[in-house]
């Protein structure tokens, strides 16, 4: 199964860290797209079918939050499922992005199985073994 992965943070070692993870967790056919804060992921989901959006929640100029709300409220966009990997793990910020449409939360750091069976979760387990 061919996908395509957003991966929003602002640190470039964070996404190639993500990035290599889901490459070494044997998931077949995913294709990836970076971007390092909300508003570049949203220029890029704008001009590109993505899958799934793994997103951070520090970020500057357009945070994590805000990127929810602008995705939730946008039809298009809408039905693209959102994991938040963020290094914070505080109930209430975990129960509020699932309030605000995050499919999945991850806390950093994580182990490689933890996100590769976030991702399996919200993209339908068509690939789950
Ligand atoms: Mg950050």
């Amino acid at each position: 199964m061919a996908f395509c992965v957003l991966i929003v943070d602002d640190s470039p070692v964070m996404r190639a860290f993500i990035r290599r993870i889901i490459v070494l967790s044997g998931m077949e056919g995913a294709e990836f797209l970076e971007a390092s804060d909300g508003c570049e992921a949203l220029a890029l989901m704008r001009r590109q079918r993505v899958d799934v959006v793994l997103t951070d929640i520090n970020m500057p100029s357009m945070d994590g939050e805000q990127l929810l709300r602008c995705l939730e409220a946008d039809d298009m966009l809408k039905s693209v499922p959102v994991v938040v990997v963020s290094t914070d793990g505080t109930e209430s910020r975990m129960h509020q992005m699932l309030a605000l449409g995050a499919r999945g939360y991850v806390k950093k750091p994580f182990m490689p199985e933890t996100l590769r069976q976030e991702l399996e979760r919200v993209l339908g387990g068509a690939d789950a073994q």
